[in-house]
């Protein structure tokens, strides 16, 4: 049996140190808002490379508090148009939506399932204030050019980082090139905590100062109300949790890496098209996502050899019912995409015979 991913065989790894951090959050007496807190920001902000890093409850929330920011800081007004690619998962249009702005729903790259500047450029309208490029499955976007056409156009770039902690184009960080970035740790990440928690990395000061009050409750100091903010606090103990595991992030993306490089090289099969990749470090495999037109006999022959596999994702935001107004939208490479992906399992704990399965598995199949 090879798991799709083994949270537990990955917690365990850092069992001793996780139970260490609790205890002593547990004993501090201070869980909101604390030292573990201050803590984890200041070590992500580091890692990063990034001026500021604000935590909060979830990834959902770190790019809907960005987009309200900006609304409060002047920079954006409702019915501004965001551009997002069209196969994203619906977080990072919901958080668009949530603050009465308007998504965009632009086709990606079949190759890289992400957007480009060339993509980017043709969605533009005077109305057009902000890009929100997802790093999906963990392959950063082309930051450079969607940095050079942002400034051009004067654009606001939110970079939804919840599947791409680590990837790097050009030497710098996804989630350090935009003028803000979302990130989750919800526990299934390349940085995954013991529960939901979230966070938003930037370089503007003016900025982060206006999330911190936004995430509790619009509020710098207590009981004095500047914004009508909301409740999104990232807990003292999964702060606790965050810096244990961060330490090993690194190592953690170098494995992944490794068993990407693996599949690409092994994996061979006509029926099976393998994901793109540029350069080694642009992405983090948080998903290794293969493409196949005969995608449910490909997933049946896997799990008769008892390999799990996820589609990521089987209904585009277009076509959700959240979303009834855009159903009858054509978008034919983010359906094609939606019908044909399939992810691969792909976690740090994998053994050597597990990675040789799947290969063996994927390699095996014929209609
Ligand atoms: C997971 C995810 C989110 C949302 O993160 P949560 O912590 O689950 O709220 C946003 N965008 C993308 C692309 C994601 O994969």
């Amino acid at each position: 049996m090879v798991n799709f991913l083994n949270l537990k065989a990955i917690n365990a790894q850092y069992r001793e140190e996780l139970v260490q951090a609790c205890a002593e959050v547990i004993d501090s007496g201070w869980y909101i808002q604390g030292n573990y807190l201050n803590r984890f920001e200041q070590d992500y902000a580091n890692w990063n490379g990034s001026g500021f890093c604000i935590g909060v409850a979830n990834g959902l929330d770190a790019l809907v508090l960005v987009l309200k920011a900006w609304k409060e800081l002047g920079k954006l007004k409702a019915g501004d148009e965001v551009i997002v690619q069209a196969n994203t998962y619906i977080a990072s249009v919901l958080a668009i939506t949530e603050n009465d702005l308007v998504p965009v729903l632009v086709e990606p790259d079949p190759n890289t399932f992400n957007l480009n500047a060339a993509t980017i450029e043709a969605a533009l309208t005077e109305r057009t204030k902000a890009i929100l490029p997802v790093h999906l499955y963990g392959q950063v976007s082309p930051m450079p050019e969607i940095m050079v056409l942002a400034d051009k156009y004067q654009l606001l770039v939110l970079e939804d980082c919840a599947q791409s902690h680590g990837a790097i184009v050009a030497g710098k960080k996804a989630g350090s090139w935009g003028h803000a970035a979302g990130f989750s740790f919800y526990p299934g990440k390349n940085l995954g905590a013991l529960g939901d928690a979230g966070a938003i990395t930037t370089d503007d000061a003016e900025l982060a100062s206006c999330l911190k009050a936004l995430r509790n409750y619009g509020s710098h100091k207590k009981y004095e109300n500047l914004y009508q903010g909301q409740n999104s606090r990232l807990d003292e103990i999964q702060a606790a949790m965050l810096s244990v595991k961060l330490k090993y992030l690194d190592a953690e993306t170098a494995v992944r890496q490794k068993i990407a490089a693996r599949y690409l090289e092994a994996i061979q099969n006509p029926l099976v098209q393998l994901p793109w990749l540029p350069s080694a470090e642009q992405h983090v495999w948080h998903l290794f996502v293969v493409k196949t037109t005969v995608r449910s006999a490909l997933q049946q022959h896997l799990a008769d050899r008892g390999i799990q596999t996820l589609i990521h994702y089987p209904i585009p935001p277009h076509k959700q019912q959240a979303y009834a107004e855009w159903n009858s939208m054509s978008l034919p490479v983010t359906e094609a995409i939606h019908e044909q992906v399939l992810s691969l399992p792909l976690d740090p704990t994998m053994t050597d015979s597990d990675i040789q399965a799947v290969i063996e598995a994927v390699n095996s199949f014929n209609r």
